[in-house]
């Protein structure tokens, strides 16, 4: 397959260069960028698409995931209440969740991600309730139909945080061990997960990593053998870190040391690492993490839709770690919208007051912010083949119409268009590995509507299942008996 994109009207490299080319073609042979310049002859070419009025990126990498959580969005009794409290009742949603149900969320997931400019995602997976250990086989074939590339990480969930347990038994009458796994389950499925799908080659569509979704920071073992599996996979970890007061206490008491350091002195950190939100981090924790080589990933939209405390971004930046960017959960944002995502990247710190010596010389700026989400996100999946747009890189293209409404009169700055301007992030063209997989703004592979109906039907069957099991009505806001029962 050989395409050609004729007159881009802006093409941004992101390359080492950073080069900005206008009126330039691009050519794709196989699954492989050939050439880019003026001039192209299309002779021989299976397809030529016109590039004028278009900016074309390297496309971006969504380095933070939950695609099972995107058939739980904006479900009533979850929409107030911090992290906890959210978690308590997404249990109880989430407690009945099957094959089909993430084959539908992975669909919903994977269509969103490519329609607002995704060409590569991750996927922390990290819910298997008992019995339910093979909820990998269906993201892996959800994403293979609509043509996204993929590191699908075999999370797990050894404990529960925090009080969680008493709660899910007391107020929803669920049992924590129905929905955690123990330590041999966990390593057993991961090597399984590794052995079916993850691929070295250079250019693979499918890698995996793996991970707790919490520290089980009382379980070292458990983190020495998933990290010693990461090693001889060659895969990646990963986990969401901003230890509570109490997982401080506890790493304490039992370890006379700080959860950073114990995490530090296990081997655990190092650049196949990977860290999500990131919150509460101390300069002396930032410290750690850059003498390691660790990457972080920010979602912003999660931070305020959970009322996080804003993540120090900036004070990673200049620390030197490697940070990247990730729409997170698809019920904690409760959008796969990556451009969205980078948009508020660009304005969070921003905000007064958050940050300690941050001004308006050092905000991050439209260009530092898709660095973010194509070399920086690269860098953290350890990949040279992807995140710039350069002879020999995979064919990871995305074009954008820049002849529409919202960027009517910015065009001063086109890259900065797509994130001061505009709301709808609907993208004109994705192509994944020399395969275009959105046209016109459009799905090739599956139907919109199909996808939308499916993922609709699921959530109403699972939200009815944990009113049947929870005696709970999900679809009322939190009030009355049960808010005061949650103290
Ligand atoms: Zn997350």
């Amino acid at each position: 397959m050989k395409t050609i994109i004729k007159n881009i009207s802006d093409l941004y490299t992101f390359d080492p260069q950073r080069r900005h080319l206008q009126g330039v073609d691009l050519c794709i042979e196989g699954t492989q960028i050939a050439e880019i310049g003026p001039g192209l002859s299309a002779e021989g070419a299976d397809r030529v698409l016109d590039g004028a009025g278009k900016l074309a990126l390297p496309g971006l990498i969504n380095t933070h995931h939950h695609f099972y959580q995107n058939v739980t969005r904006n479900v009533p009794i979850m929409q107030k209440g911090g992290l906890l409290r959210w978690l308590l009742f997404s249990y109880g949603a989430w407690s009945g969740i099957e094959e089909e149900d993430v084959y539908a969320a992975a669909r919903l997931s994977a269509a969103e991600l490519l329609l607002t400019g995704v060409t590569t995602s991750m996927d922390f997976m990290y819910f298997f309730p008992r019995g339910r250990q093979n909820l990998m086989d269906p993201e892996f074939q959800a994403v293979s139909e609509l043509g996204l590339r993929f590191h699908g990480f075999r999370g797990c969930m050894p404990a529960m945080e925090g009080d969680l347990p008493v709660k899910l038994k007391k107020l929803l009458g669920i049992d924590a061990g129905e929905l955690t796994e123990d330590p041999d389950t966990i390593l057993t499925a991961c090597a399984d997960t590794f052995s079916k799908y993850h691929d070295r080659s250079r250019g693979a569509m499918t890698r995996v990593g793996a991970g707790p979704t919490t520290v089980p920071f009382d379980m070292p073992e458990l983190l020495r053998d998933l990290q010693r599996m990461a090693e001889e996979q060659d895969g990646l970890l990963h986990t969401h870190l901003h230890p509570r007061p109490d997982e401080t206490a506890l790493c304490q008491a039992r370890f006379g040391t700080t959860p950073h350091r114990l995490l530090e002195d296990l081997g655990w950190f190092g650049p196949r690492l990977s860290l999500a939100h990131i919150t509460r981090h101390t300069a002396e924790e930032i410290g750690i993490l850059a003498r390691n080589g660790v990457s972080v990933t920010h979602s912003p939209s999660c931070h305020m839709r959970l009322g996080y405390p804003v993540a120090p971004v900036p004070e990673c930046v200049r620390a030197g770690v490697n940070v990247t960017i990730g729409v997170d959960g698809g019920s904690s944002n409760d959008s796969g919208d990556m451009l969205a995502e980078l948009r508020n990247t660009l304005y969070v710190h921003r905000i007064q007051g958050v940050h300690q010596d941050f001004g308006p010389e050092e905000w991050f700026g439209p260009e530092d912010v898709f660095q973010m989400a194509t070399g920086n996100a690269a860098k953290l999946l350890r990949r040279d083949d992807i995140g710039s747009i350069e002879t020999g890189k995979m064919g990871d293209i995305i074009l954008i119409d820049m002849e529409q409404i919202a960027y009517g009169s910015a065009m001063s700055d086109p890259l900065g268009a797509l994130l001061y301007c505009g709301c709808n992030h609907r993208i004109d063209t994705a192509v994944v590995n020399g395969r275009i997989v959105v046209e016109n703004g459009n799905l090739i592979s599956a139907s919109e509507r199909d996808i939308v109906r499916e993922a609709n039907r699921v959530t109403k069957k699972l939200l009815e299942g944990a009113r049947r099991r929870t005696g709970i009505d999900y679809a009322k806001a939190l009030s009355g008996d049960l808010l005061e029962q949650l103290g």
